[in-house]
């Protein structure tokens, strides 16, 4: 592609990191063995596949023996939450979770409402911080798991997952945790933590679409989900995705390395551009709490336009951001995450979220900050929700 790109739209998907393609390669048309088969040439295969697992338990800070690989962040969601249920003694029929998950678990959560179980959904407060209050009444005898994702995909606002984690424990409820957004992001140990269940997807860590991993904390017991052969010591059955998996190894320790840099420099020419449009660009707002939130995640309310027309418009520049989660950006529907957060409508709709990577460079920010002013600007001059005159920019 000849057009100029400038991608900050991250938290969609990630470039795979040109070490993960390396890593990757021979394990598509040179060591093409099964793991599982009996001769060296599966053997060597196997050897590697146990070296991917580990490179991801160490960024997650867990033995490898708690790390099981998956197709996607979608499927170890659906995996933690149900196969975790199906496995437990009892007759627990509550679920809690938030009212501002990913599709991945809200709809598995309205799956299961629909097989019996019962679900609270906790809401958010206008910077998209849980209420603990809510969260502590709502668990019960009855509650037999916690499902909160560690940061949210559209603004990036973290939960206080410790905290949450500590509030299960003590009431004996099984914790998932879906860190989709946070793993590589921010540092996590699950040595150190009150998670039971962790769900995490490759293609947001520069590593390709197609696999994602499980967190399960020995001792929480799993029905799998996809039942087959013995594959994943009988947690994930089907032949694994060698390539895929070398590569998930490979970001994650990619990742681990880089997770310092996350911190400081994207966060910086994050906030750089964030302070010059909200300063600079009237009627702009932040959506999601400034501190307590990803290093790489920027949603910002542009009033009185909608969010598709700045997208498209900036993507003719060649910048590429997104109007809220991937998934539901493909309709018109106002995020629900927003409207969670009771963010103005006037603001919601016109919404984008701007999410970098350790590859987003300050020219990049520079290209931004100078096409934005001119882009809404524009846009505002022909809005039909505006009917004041919208200074100049
Ligand atoms: N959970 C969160 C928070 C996400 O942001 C996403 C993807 O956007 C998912 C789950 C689903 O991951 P995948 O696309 O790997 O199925």
């Amino acid at each position: 592609m000849d057009k100029k790109v400038i991608y900050v739209d991250n938290n969609a998907t990630t470039k795979v990191a040109p070490e993960v393609v390396s890593a990757m390669l021979p394990f598509l048309n040179k060591f093409y063995g099964n793991p599982s088969s009996m001769h060296f040439f599966g053997g060597e295969v196997a050897r590697h596949l146990e070296r991917a697992r580990d490179q991801v338990a160490f960024l997650l800070g867990c033995d490898s023996s708690e790390i099981v690989f998956t197709s996607c962040g979608t499927e170890s969601d659906n995996t933690a939450i149900i196969g975790s249920l199906e496995a437990l003694s009892g007759n627990r029929k509550h679920l809690v979770t938030t009212i501002v998950e990913h599709p991945a678990v809200k709809n598995t959560m309205a799956y299961l409402s629909k097989k019996g179980y019962r679900v609270s959904e906790i809401g958010v407060d206008r910077q998209g911080l849980l209420d603990m209050n809510a969260l502590k009444d709502a668990i019960t005898e009855e509650t037999a798991l916690v499902s909160v994702m560690y940061a949210n995909n559209e603004t990036g606002v973290i939960s206080p997952i410790e905290e949450i984690g500590k509030i299960a424990k003590e009431r004996g409820v099984l914790f998932h945790v879906d860190a989709v957004q946070a793993v590589g992001k921010i540092p996590l140990n699950m040595q150190k933590s009150t998670i039971d269940l962790l769900s995490l997807s490759g293609h947001k860590l520069h590593a390709p679409k197609g696999i994602g991993a499980m967190y399960i904390r020995k001792g929480v017991r799993m029905r799998p989900y996809l039942i087959g052969g013995h594959q994943e010591r009988g947690r994930r059955a089907g032949t694994e995705a060698v390539p895929n998996i070398i590569a998930i190894g490979a970001a994650c320790e990619l990742a681990a390395k880089n997770i310092q840099e996350e911190n400081t420099q994207v966060k910086a020419r994050r906030d750089r551009m964030e302070n010059w449009i909200l300063k600079n660009i009237p009627d702009t707002s932040l959506n999601g709490h400034k501190e307590k939130r990803l290093p790489n995640t920027s949603n910002i309310g542009f009033e009185y336009i909608e969010g598709e027309a700045i997208l498209l418009t900036l993507s003719k520049e060649g910048i590429c951001a997104s109007s809220g989660s991937a998934c539901s950006s493909g309709s018109l529907e106002p995020s629900h995450v927003l409207r969670a957060m009771q963010i103005p409508f006037t603001s919601i709709h016109g919404s984008i979220r701007f999410s970098l990577s350790r590859y987003t460079t300050d020219e990049e920010i520079d290209y931004i900050i100078d096409k934005l002013p001119g882009v809404i600007q524009k846009l505002r001059a022909i809005s039909p929700f505006s009917s004041k005159n919208m200074p100049s920019i």
